[in-house]
């Protein structure tokens, strides 16, 4: 990404403990080892060796044997014919994403059924089509014409099956759609992959799916998924900390740094909560030239930022008495800034049609301005940062959610490009739990139903996570993919996932995931507050009563471990366990017990490359947990 040298130089200095946009722009420019370039990623995932189960469409009564060498798949037929009578078909474009979307077709249905598919040869009577091809009929033709946002297409038609898209991106998604929702292929995370068991597969000579995602942009900013490959998997897009040039689809680019452009592109400070001046014609002219500059040496790029510097919950833009008029008329210091941020868009639309600029509404500029609207080619980001996670967005009970609600209403009405900068974990201490897996599925249908078409579902994207951060990006790959998802689908993906990925005693997990989110219920959960305000327990006698329930909650992680004999599935539990140590010694320092479990602690990160901190560079012995750094 272009810009990268500024930002280290410019945003090292800028680390501070509220300042949470930040620590996205370094990373995202590189200045933390990424997932994809560490090594850790790079390696095949092991299709994990699971009990066989009849999960996926099993006609037959007769239950399947406990264990056998064969295929995953014992029998896979399309439109009634046998998988060894097809072969694949591959677009004749020439496209790398297009290559992997058939390469990946091959492989996974070896992997699933022993059968290799042939590209090459003779036009047959049954073949599975992978892209554009000249076996396309007017039926594929016409569904495909529909699909937008890097949409997909399953279609069986005169006896082949077409895996297409409106894009090669969107191919590749019907490939990787075909191989989860037919084959019974998952993708759980960069490492952990699975195949289902399963007797007999049929997929109908009927089908005929398409399905365009109503997010135009999905990202998550979780570490694990910074691997271009299992993004692709997942469906994200995003290309803030990957790189998805490689075969991987495309994605939205910037010119430019990601967030908090502004001092760069105007040459003023970088110190927090330092604004320059949006009514300035010197301020104006020096952004609008390092706008084009930027925009003249990406040509590929969709999106320029030129958003505020970062901010405390104090924060404010200009003063000066110009700035001050345009907010007073507006009603919101969103008005300066809009001002700004419309003339730039309009400067340049001519000569970048196609690209649009970014601004953020966050701390001072969340709420919309009252008159003042965006223009055409401007994107508005809302950002989540104040919210309550223990509670939907849309729970009419809980205070700091509402005065949200009536912001994304407001950004709703008058913004087509409006996308959300969402906050998905304990951004004081990574590895502490954050139980909003319950509230997750409200969230992203709420941001579908309010005309989001872009999520940037911010993370710990500073090292793997101790705590659910697969699972996480797992259920917001999902989510982002298709809002419309029912509550059981998306319990169903959770449940899915916690089998596969943590093994036969996945159930305890399940159990500690609806008991700690049931805890939050009677508090609210900011993304700096405490666990122990976090877990509510009333009375003289909470501190007990919480250490009571985290030791239940501890021992429904060990009783997971001891479940499963599977190697990687028990190195997923002990990682995952980590969370509830750390709320244990967050919670209260003893000193009989406290330090062995804390060298535990520190041994599992350092095994697990897990952070504490967003800040990459704190290393586990800086938390002193003796210091009794729990609210009471
Ligand atoms: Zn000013
Ligand atoms: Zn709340």
């Amino acid at each position: 990404m272009t810009g990268a040298e500024t930002v280290k130089k410019s945003g090292r200095k800028l680390i501070s403990a509220l300042s949470l946009l930040l620590a996205a722009l370094l990373t995202a420019c590189g200045t933390a080892e990424s997932a994809a370039t560490a090594g850790e990623t790079d390696t095949a995932p092991t299709i994990a060796a699971e009990a066989p189960t009849d999960t996926v469409t099993d006609a037959e009564t007769e239950p399947l044997p406990e264990k056998w060498d064969g295929p995953h798949v014992m029998s896979l037929k399309i439109g009634g014919v046998d998988i060894s009578e097809y072969r694949v078909v591959k677009s004749s474009e020439n496209d790398a994403t297009l290559t992997t979307a058939s390469d990946e077709l091959i492989k996974y249905i070896e992997a699933a059924t022993g059968v290799y598919l042939d590209e090459e040869g003779e036009r047959r009577e049954h073949e599975i089509c992978v892209g554009v091809t000249d076996r396309d009929t007017d039926r594929v033709r016409a569904e495909r014409e529909k699909l937008t946002n890097d949409g997909c297409a399953i279609i069986y038609d005169e006896g082949r099956l077409y895996l297409t898209g409106n894009t090669p991106t969107g191919t590749m998604y019907a490939v990787y759609t075909f191989l989860e929702d037919h084959v019974g292929c998952r993708f759980y995370s960069s490492r952990c992959e699975a195949i289902k068991y399963s007797r007999h597969i049929d997929v109908p000579a009927d089908i005929c799916y398409t399905h365009s995602p109503r997010f135009l942009n999905r990202d998550t900013f979780w570490y694990d998924t910074f691997s271009p490959s299992i993004a692709a998997k997942l469906k994200i897009n995003g290309s803030i900390n990957r790189n998805m040039t490689n075969g991987h689809g495309t994605s939205i680019t910037y010119a430019g740094y990601f967030v908090h452009t502004l001092p760069s592109l105007a040459g003023t400070s970088t110190a927090p909560n330092v604004q320059p001046c949006l009514t300035d014609p010197a301020v104006y002219d020096k952004v609008l030239a390092n706008v084009k500059k930027l925009l003249r040496a990406n040509p590929d790029a969709k999106i320029i930022s030129v958003s505020q510097n970062d901010s405390y919950a104090n924060g404010l833009g200009c003063q000066c008495e110009n700035c001050k008029k345009l907010d007073d008329e507006q009603g919101t210091p969103m008005g300066s800034l809009l001002t700004f941020v419309n003339r730039i868009a309009n400067e340049i639309k001519d000569e970048f049609p196609d690209v649009y600029v970014d601004t953020l509404a966050y701390r001072y500029t969340r709420k919309a301005p009252k008159t003042l609207k965006p223009a055409d080619n401007v994107i508005i980001r809302l950002c989540s940062i104040e919210c309550c996670f223990g509670h939907p967005l849309d729970d009419p009970d809980c205070p700091s959610n509402k005065q949200f609600r009536e912001d994304i209403e407001a950004w709703s009405k008058i913004c087509d490009n409006l996308f959300v900068w969402d906050y998905t974990t304990d951004f004081m201490y990574y590895v502490n739990p954050f139980p909003n897996l319950g509230v997750l599925y409200d969230n992203v249908r709420f941001y579908a139903e309010h005309n989001v078409i872009g999520l940037f579902e911010q993370g710990n994207g500073q090292s793997f996570s101790g705590e659910f951060g697969e699972l996480r990006a797992y259920l917001l790959a999902k989510l982002m993919w298709d809002p419309d998802m029912t509550r059981e689908q998306y319990y169903a993906y959770m449940d899915d996932f916690l089998e596969g990925y943590y093994g036969e005693g996945w159930q305890y997990i399940r159990e500690y995931i609806d008991r700690t989110t049931e805890k939050t219920k009677d508090g609210h959960m900011g993304i700096y507050d405490p666990i122990s305000t976090v877990f509510t327990f009333k009375g003289s006698k909470r501190q007990k009563e919480l250490l009571a329930f985290l030791e239940e909650m501890k021992a429904l992680w060990d009783k997971a471990y001891e479940a499963t004999d599977d190697d990687a599935c028990r190195r997923n539990v002990e990682k995952s366990t980590l969370q509830v140590l750390s709320a244990m010694l967050y919670c209260k320092w003893d000193k009989k017990n406290s330090p062995a479990m804390l060298e535990t602690l520190h041994t599992l990160m350092k095994k697990y490359r897990v952070n504490f901190f967003r800040e990459n560079q704190k290393t586990p012995d800086t938390v002193d947990y003796t210091k009794n750094i729990s609210t009471w």
